[in-house]
């Protein structure tokens, strides 16, 4: 089973997920990722096969990648072999929209059918990227607020899901959407 961690606050986000990370690995999981952003710059994400320990040496403990908000993952594969591309956070291809998820896109593959006629292209063979580039449709098609983009996506996902979400034009903020998984959010001065 996979672990998700996300953390926004005014500390650097990095060494917190992989530290929240590691309390999760007892779950089991192929590969880890972090996606990471200092303001209003790009997500930068980092993501690899094997241990959370390969992922802590790549970024010197996270102390590499500078942001203060961020999106973690152990990835537990159900769909896509464990992989680096396969791994967690994915992205909609343009970095709109980035996420982390937990558990099964059961009609996966009939939203990406629909989704390749709009135009998306799918290079990682997970479900999960199905849903990312779903929400970035519906964000688009509408102009719609995040949580519009992710309330639309939802009704047409079938199966079980905890997601963490980023958004491009919305720097510092992380949209949580969940369904049978189970998600804690923790809110304390000025970062949750
Ligand atoms: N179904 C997703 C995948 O295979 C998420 C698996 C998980 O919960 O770790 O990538």
């Amino acid at each position: 089973m996979c672990g998700i961690v996300g953390f926004t606050g005014k500390k650097q986000a990095a060494p917190i997920l992989l530290d929240g990370l590691s309390k999760l690995e007892y779950r089991g999981y192929d590969s880890a990722g972090i996606a990471i952003r200092d303001g209003e710059k790009p997500a930068e994400v980092i993501k690899e096969k094997g241990k959370l320990r390969v992922l802590a040496e790549m970024t010197n403990q996270g102390k590499a990648v500078k942001g203060t908000c961020g999106i973690g993952h152990t990835r537990w594969a159900t769909h896509g072999e464990p992989s680096a591309v396969n791994a967690h956070p994915h992205s909609s291809g343009d970095g709109n929209v980035i996420a982390v998820h937990n558990g099964i896109i059961e009609n996966y593959q009939e939203q990406r059918e629909k989704l390749i006629k709009k135009g998306y292209s799918f290079a990682p063979q997970t479900d999960t990227e199905v849903a990312v580039k779903l929400i970035d449709y519906y964000f688009k098609k509408y102009s719609c607020t995040p949580v519009e983009a992710l309330a639309r996506a939802m009704v047409r996902i079938r199966g079980s899901y905890a997601l963490c979400v980023m958004f491009k034009d919305f720097p510092g903020e992380i949209y949580c959407a969940r369904k049978d998984s189970p998600m804690i959010i923790g809110i304390a001065d000025g970062e949750s």
